[in-house]
């Protein structure tokens, strides 16, 4: 029988309490794994009344030492990488060494929230006025809340927990339903580091358990990252309720190719970040933008894709795994029909991919369509899945205008020989990353991974020093000491009795 998936509440590892139970499988043949009874109110309630304690004593915990958790925690993640990465292919179904890929990116977050200190570190300004001083603190929220998405169950907590625990705060998780196992142990291994009872706490459930969080008036922020139209839910549902948010959501990338791209780096870019991880990916290129004489290169752009093979996740020669889900794949299926339907011209089609022995598994070969105009579901929609849209233009004008026009502004690249166009390019695209030569460009942990437009709500970013502003509040202090006040204590000391001379000198060494 399949594990049971288990909750971190109050520093106990318990089943849930609710009748509703999820089935996690695994994607290359959906056979069960493991099942999970979604958390009840009440534990959703007792883990964050148990987060709300812990908060008190480890918001006055020192800096240093809730730094030492996470170097621990650094050490532990990294002795046990491929431990995660195996538990982490097997229920999402990426290939071992995107799964190493994932848990890295997370240890690199865990690793600079060892850096709490000189993060968190405030300003101080002398004599703002004649002897007064102006000096600001960072200080935790209080307990904050993350809720994650399927694509990345280790580097997208890892973007949130360390960061915000490190800060001084205490945080509940509630990570997706689809593959909880990996969060389950990422929680495990910190407890193992150190972290006393009560700072994390893990829930597992759906949107019953995410409702509680964002309308609990002691859950102080809302860390989310998911799909645009639940982005848009938690951020509103949260906002009203007046909490702290930063929604994450979902993207449409372009990728702008100029004629004198260095071709075959091109090609070798765009399969990548187009179908690895099977296009499940948040910054997955899925629009191939073609300037003038740029799109020479499509015939071998299709052959290069053709070569690319989905399989399981300890198959060494596949590029990568299956689709999260049975509904997953239909829904990519069914945009890729509706493509051709719309007119697109479908150059490569794998709706009819499988693999052999894993038949019962939601797979989706390299599809790559051209002729798609700005109408079409397959350029409207996030596909997430290993589909890439061709579309051509006159010049690199007409590109940005293209670009901008999207509602989205995750990440987009321009490939080019010219530092003039790139220039060009990096000013005036309104996408938050930007990568000149570069397929992905996810920021590393200090910076701050920059959405904009509809695939971000909210001010503060995840990671870097956004993030220790999204997990504090700033305390300004004014300070004057009177000048008069100073000789009369020096006087209390000049006249303190005998029996007090063991207190009087140190008070007069600390008055000079
Ligand atoms: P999802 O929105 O379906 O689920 C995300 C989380 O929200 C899960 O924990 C889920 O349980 C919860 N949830 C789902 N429906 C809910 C509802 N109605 N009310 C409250 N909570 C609900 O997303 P997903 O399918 O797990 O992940 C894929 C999406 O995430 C894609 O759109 C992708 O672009 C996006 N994503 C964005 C980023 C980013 O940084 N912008 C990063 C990774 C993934």
């Amino acid at each position: 029988m399949s594990q049971q998936v288990l909750h971190f509440i109050d520093g106990q590892y318990v089943s849930g309490a609710s009748p509703r139970v999820i089935t996690v499988t695994n994607p290359a043949n959906n056979q069960a794994i493991a099942s999970l009874n979604c958390a009840s109110d009440e534990q959703v309630l007792a883990a964050i009344a148990s987060a709300k304690l812990a908060f008190s004593t480890w918001r006055d915990t020192p800096v240093s030492e809730r730094a030492r958790v996470m170097l621990r925690y650094q050490h532990l993640l990294k002795e046990h990488h491929d431990e995660l990465a195996s538990i982490l292919a097997q229920e999402t179904g990426k290939t071992f060494e995107d799964a190493k890929g994932d848990v890295w990116r997370g240890i690199e977050v865990a690793e600079h929230a060892c850096n709490i200190a000189s993060l968190s570190m405030g300003e101080t300004v002398e004599n703002v006025a004649r002897q007064i001083d102006t000096y600001s603190y960072t200080q935790p929220l209080g307990v904050c809340a993350g809720i994650t998405p399927f694509n990345f169950p280790a580097m997208i907590p890892l973007w949130m927990f360390p960061l915000a625990i490190a800060c001084g705060n205490t945080f509940v998780l509630k990570p997706s339903e689809q593959d909880p196992l990996t969060p389950l142990r990422l929680v495990q291994l910190f407890e193992e580091a150190g972290a006393p009872k009560g700072v994390l706490q893990l829930l597992h459930g759906d949107k019953a358990v995410v409702d509680i969080l964002l309308s609990h008036p002691d859950i102080k922020a809302i860390s989310f990252v998911g799909s645009v139209a639940v982005g848009q839910y938690i951020y509103k549902t949260a906002t009203d309720n007046l909490k702290r948010v930063q929604a994450f959501a979902g993207a449409k990338n372009h990728c702008v190719i100029m004629p004198d791209a260095n071709k075959e780096q091109v090609i070798n870019n765009l399969v990548g970040a187009s179908v690895g991880a099977g296009g499940q990916r948040c910054m997955a290129l899925s629009v191939a933008v073609f300037v003038g004489s740029a799109n020479s290169i499509i015939p071998q752009l299709r052959d290069a894709l053709a070569k690319v093979k989905p399989g399981v996740w300890n198959d060494k020669n596949a590029a990568y795994g299956p689709l999260i889900s049975p509904a997953a794949k239909a829904r990519v299926l069914n945009l890729i029909r509706e493509g051709k339907e719309q007119g697109a011209r479908c150059l490569l089609d794998g709706s009819e991919a499988t693999v052999a022995g894993f038949e019962a598994g939601n797979w989706v070969g390299p599809t790559l369509f051209d002729q798609v105009t700005t109408d079409m579901s397959i350029y409207t929609e996030e596909i997430f899945g290993p589909v890439l849209c061709c579309m051509c233009v006159d010049t690199l004008e007409e590109a940005i205008a293209l670009v901008n026009a999207s509602p989205y502004g995750n990440g987009t690249s321009i490939f080019t020989a010219s530092g003039g166009a790139a220039r060009k390019y990096q000013h005036e695209i309104e996408v938050g990353q930007v990568g000149i030569n570069v397929p992905i460009p996810v920021p590393l942990p200090f910076f701050s991974f920059t959405g904009w437009k509809g695939s971000f709500y909210g001010d503060q970013h995840a990671y870097g020093k956004q993030a220790v502003r999204f997990f504090t509040e700033t305390k300004t202090i004014t300070a004057r000491w009177f000048d008069d006040d100073i000789s009369r204590l020096a006087n209390v000391a000049d006249s303190a009795t005998p029996s007090d001379s063991s207190s009087a000198p140190n008070m007069t060494i600390a008055l000079k």
